[in-house]
Parts: structure tokens; C-alpha cells; sequence
């Protein structure tokens, strides 16, 4: 997270056009509190929770990835399948329609 977080403010370098902005040219002018109202947001962005919505982006979760559902549950991803610790296992399908959207608390590592 970190390194792309790094990566995006270097798309927002200071001393764009006329000196006064940013590289992308959404500021011009302005001192310090100007430019913290442009990075803040890109920022906030950058750092969100992800959200997924449906059973091929479950799918394509990393085993080892954590989510909460809707109803604030927890599930782990594990050999292609959703686990949780409660309940049996259930289609991506069926918990993508019935229980999203999940947001990502871990990413599991991919293996590539
Ligand atoms: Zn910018």
C-alpha cells in the first residue's frame, strides 16, 4: 500500500503549471491549505477500503484474502471458497448476490 500510495502523490508533483500547481493542472495558485485540499481527497481515494460486488471478483480474491460482508460477518478465502467460521460452504454466486458487497480488510499474497 504504501509503495502505490507512493506512486500516485508522484502523479501529483508540486510546480506544474506556471509554478503555481500541480503536475495533472487542477491547482493553480494557492499556498498550503490549497494544495492539502488537492491531495487530501487523492489521498482518501488511494487509501479506501476496497469494495467488491460480485462473485468473479470474489473469485478473483488471493487465498489468504479477508472480507466483511454486509451483515459485518467475516469470511476468509481459502481454496477458492469463501470460509466462514459459522457456516457451511456456499457458491461465490449465492454470497456475492445475498451477502455483498464485501470489503477488503487483507489482501492474501498472489503466488505468481
Ligand atoms: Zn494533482
Amino acid at each position: 500500500m504504501t509503495g502505490s500510495i507512493r506512486d500516485m502523490l508522484l502523479k501529483h508533483p508540486y510546480g506544474g503549471p506556471d509554478f503555481g500547481g500541480c503536475e495533472c493542472g487542477q491547482i493553480i495558485g494557492g499556498g498550503q491549505d490549497v494544495w492539502a485540499d488537492h491531495l487530501a481527497p487523492i489521498i482518501a481515494d488511494a487509501t479506501a477500503p476496497r469494495t467488491i460486488t460480485t462473485a468473479e471478483e470474489l473469485d478473483a480474491l488471493p487465498d489468504g484474502s479477508v472480507v466483511l460482508d454486509r451483515q459485518h460477518d467475516v469470511a476468509e478465502k481459502h481454496s477458492g471458497r469463501l470460509l466462514y467460521r459459522e457456516t457451511r460452504n456456499m457458491p461465490l454466486e449465492y454470497l456475492a448476490k445475498h451477502y455483498g458487497p464485501f470489503t477488503v480488510l487483507h489482501e492474501g499474497a498472489r503466488n505468481e
